[in-house]
């Protein structure tokens, strides 16, 4: 098969970025593993999807349910129940697939945009001390089993972490009649969104243990206690604090890690703080003509995000597939200034700024207020004050290129006006 574009991925990211990137002329198709288009979507069934894009609440799958539509209506090519198994690259792009019906086939794309999205932290990305039974597993694989299944994985519940996940199956596991003992967080403060805090956790009087980890598991075959311990500012434990719960369930949110592992055969730059690949403004990696967006590019807090992003990356390849973006580059990285954890995109190519873009970046620090800037060379360019800075929260920050005075990388900063 001869395509323009290979879409890997059919979530929120490759739905959005497939319906920008389609043109009468172009022949693009999307790949997909799962038997439905929607992505993560699908098992998230609790409402806050949209208050961006549609400026509605809606749930997961409803939101994903107004993109499906879209995209049959347009009438682009996809392949369900597929999965990719390799990219490599000579001149263009060969896209190793397989499924039940057809085997193993090669697609041949000029273009690639990876929007696979994320995974899973397990019990052994953390090394947790004590026995290793049965039910211990990742808080979204637990929401699969209960929302897409019919499984409810556990009756007395703990949590470790506060990633976004675990908070909402704290909520969900308690709709489910399940005893949900409490949240332990290693942090000082939750890694979810603060909405989610206090909805899932608050709510239901579920307590939120910050500054504490798991240190026992219990149970030869089936879990029976975990025991939490509480550590101070220097990550040493504090005599005294421990606290055993009789669970036969442990849930892990303990983070997501972008799914580039695609990638393999391809020589790319990766960057250690996102988990994935280096892009430009352009959303292109720096294999030509390989885009990433979504939860494969960095982890998403709203799925808005996903979805304006994913927009934008689309763009950017249609305009490479009409050679509109072929000029030599030259790229410089962007400098993390004080309290920036990572930036999206980490690179700016200069030869091709002439349209303003967003940088998308989390910081290491809370601030009740804070203001980011951003310098060249010492220069003060911009400056924008914020509210509510959370590490968890993603921020953004538009830069245009009359802000900006040659060629020279940028840093940007944040200070903490009230903590
Ligand atoms: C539990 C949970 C709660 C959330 N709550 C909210 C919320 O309240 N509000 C909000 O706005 N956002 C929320 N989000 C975030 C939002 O849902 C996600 O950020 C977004 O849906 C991710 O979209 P994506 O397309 O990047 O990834 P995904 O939805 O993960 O899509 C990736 C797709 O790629 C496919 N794929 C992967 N590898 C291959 C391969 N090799 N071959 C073929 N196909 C492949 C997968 O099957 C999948 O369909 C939540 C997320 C989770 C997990």
């Amino acid at each position: 098969m001869n395509v323009d574009l290979t879409i890997i991925g059919g979530g929120a990211a490759g739905l959005a970025a497939a319906l920008k990137a389609h043109k009468d002329n172009h022949k693009i198709i999307v790949i997909e593993r799962e038997h439905v288009l929607g992505g993560i979507l699908n098992q998230c069934i609790h409402n806050g999807f949209g208050l961006h894009v549609f400026k509605e609440e809606l749930t997961g799958p409803e939101y994903a349910t107004r993109f499906i539509r879209s995209f049959l209506d347009q009438g682009i090519d996809y392949l369900l129940d597929t999965t990719v198994i390799d990219v490599e690259k000579n001149d263009d792009f060969s896209i190793t697939v397989t499924n039940d019906t057809d085997g193993i086939q090669t697609i041949r794309s000029k273009a690639v945009i990876l929007s696979t999205g994320c995974y899973e932290r397990t019990r052994g990305s953390v090394s947790l001390p004590g026995e290793r039974p049965k039910g211990i597993m990742p808080a979204g694989s637990a929401q699969r089993y209960l929302n897409i299944d019919g499984y409810l994985v556990g009756e007395r519940v703990f949590i470790l972490g506060s990633g976004d996940i675990g908070l909402i199956m704290a909520r969900r596991m308690t709709l489910e009649g399940a005893a949900v003992l409490g949240v332990a967080e290693l942090m000082p403060y939750s890694n979810g969104l603060t909405r989610n805090v206090v909805q899932c956790l608050h709510d239901f009087d579920i307590p939120l243990y910050l500054s504490h980890t798991v240190v026992d598991i219990e149970g030869k075959d089936a879990l029976k206690a975990v025991t939490i311990q509480a550590l101070d500012d220097k990550g040493r434990f504090i005599e005294g604090t421990k606290k055993r719960f009789e669970v036969d369930t442990l849930l892990l949110s303990i983070g997501l890690i972008p799914d580039v592992s695609l990638f393999d055969s391809l020589s790319f730059t990766y960057s250690a703080l996102t988990r994935s690949a280096v892009v430009n403004q352009f959303y292109e990696s720096s294999v030509p003509g390989l885009f990433v967006c979504g939860n494969a590019l960095h982890v998403h807090d709203l799925v808005d995000y996903v979805t304006k992003e994913s927009e934008k990356a689309g763009a950017c390849a249609r305009d490479y597939l009409e050679q509109k973006s072929d000029e030599k580059r030259d790229e410089k990285e962007v400098i993390l200034g004080d309290h920036i954890r990572y930036v999206v995109p980490q690179v700016i190519d200069f030869n091709r700024f002439d349209k303003p873009f967003e940088l998308a970046f989390r910081t290491t620090a809370k601030a009740e207020i804070g203001v980011f800037r951003i310098y060249q060379n010492d220069k003060l360019i911009k400056e924008k004050k914020a509210k509510f800075i959370a590490p968890a929260e993603m921020e953004k920050i538009e830069i245009r290129p009359d802000e900006i005075d040659g060629m020279d990388p940028i840093m940007l900063t944040m200070e903490v006006i009230k903590s």
